[in-house]
């Protein structure tokens, strides 16, 4: 018997995760400092980018990114973010939490922001662009971070997909004003929650540090490593929230990290067979990887007609793949925006993202690949 083919299923390294637990818990430390300084260092370390702060969710930092920008520089509500209306809805949830309006950019072939369409979206009022390296396909992200930087506006990278992608040889992140990672439990490097909140400057990183922990200007480890009569004693320095992330997590980020780049370069053979055995499959259209991009390869997509039926149908064979995403303007929190972006309504009917994994062997894609031939070839 075939065991079912699920759409992603995490590889922790079970072992080497416990030892790293095991250390926190040994040592009494499962919070904030300790392993989060050193998943930090790790991060650094492997991405070349200058400022790192290990947070509890992805989700939380686009949150503090936003708020920090607008409350920097005084932005008003009702002040525009331009973003995709293709993506996970944390990215556009931020806008509305921080009482900003979205706005939102059509998608070109890569399934990322078009810059051309971008251009039209621009207003005296545009404050911001989330721009989504999909699946961790890096887009036409280069000619958004252009447009970007003549006009002023601040450029913040929901990098969820793109631990590891490279683009010209370098780690992105490297020219966005803000960068943010996710170590979910289904994302390329997975933990079960946790992010990184990359800023390109060292106060805003500084100021970071302090409003994931509410504003508290000195963590309680260094308190602790301090010692003194006044340990107890600190400042709040401003309103903040609870986004840091803790020592469990941090162990199991640091497993992650460790394996990534193997991972990856598994992910991308993956995508390899199964480009090799659809390419001729004229009824399927495989979703491009930008020039220059050496992709996580956090998802791997397709195009197609009749996108549910193929869907339902491949799960009778027990292969269970995804959707990334649907049109984020068809949620009630963002009604005002439908139908502001046709070619995201189009990709939404279209897109099947098959299973992309470290469990998913070639003889998988052949099964597949030749199921989803033969269902389209019936189907249509
Ligand atoms: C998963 C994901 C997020 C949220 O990440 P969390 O770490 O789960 O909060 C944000 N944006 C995109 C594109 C995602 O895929």
């Amino acid at each position: 018997m075939r065991q079912p083919i699920q759409l992603f299923t995490p590889n922790f390294r079970v072992e080497e995760c416990l030892d790293g637990i095991r250390e926190c818990l040994e040592k009494g430390w499962t919070g904030l400092g300790y392993k989060t300084n050193e998943i930090e260092d790790a991060w650094l370390d492997y991405t070349r980018l200058p400022n790192a702060h290990f947070l509890n969710s992805n989700t939380a930092g686009l949150h503090l990114a936003l708020h920090m920008f607008k409350t920097e520089f005084d932005w008003e509500d009702g002040d525009e973010v331009i973003s995709t209306p293709m993506t996970f809805v944390s990215t556009n949830h931020a806008i509305i939490q921080c009482n900003m309006t979205p706005v939102f950019a059509d998608i070109d072939d890569y399934l990322c922001i078009d810059p051309d369409d971008l251009e039209q979206k621009l207003t005296p009022r545009t404050r911001a662009v989330f721009f989504v390296g999909i699946g961790g396909n890096t887009g036409n992200y280069l000619r958004v971070a252009e447009i970007c930087r003549e006009r002023g506006i601040i450029l913040i990278l929901d990098a969820a997909h793109m631990a590891g992608t490279r683009l010209n040889g370098r780690h992105v992140g490297f020219d966005a004003d803000c960068t943010i990672f996710s170590f979910q439990a289904v994302k390329n490097m997975a933990t079960a929650d946790s992010g990184m909140i990359c800023f390109s400057d060292k106060t805003r990183d500084e100021r970071a540090r302090k409003l994931t922990w509410l504003g508290i200007n000195r963590d309680t480890y260094s308190r602790t490593l301090g010692g003194g009569a006044y340990k107890w004693m600190y400042d709040v320095e401003e309103l903040g929230f609870k986004y840091h992330g803790n020592s469990i997590m941090a162990a199991i980020a640091l497993v992650s990290l460790r394996h990534l780049d193997r991972d990856n370069a598994y992910r991308r053979q993956l995508a390899k067979w199964y480009e090799e055995r659809l390419l001729k499959e004229d009824k399927i259209q495989i979703v491009p990887t930008f020039s220059g991009c050496e992709s996580s390869r956090h998802l791997f997509q397709v195009r197609l007609d009749k996108r549910d039926q193929v869907l339902m149908a491949l799960n009778e064979y027990e292969i269970y793949p995804g959707v990334h995403y649907r049109d984020n303007t068809e949620y009630a929190p963002f009604v005002q925006n439908a139908n502001t972006c046709p070619n995201a309504r189009q990709a939404s009917l279209e897109i099947l993202s098959l299973p992309m994994h470290m469990g998913v062997t070639e003889r998988d894609v052949d099964y597949i690949t030749e199921k989803l031939s033969e269902i389209v070839r019936k189907e249509i």
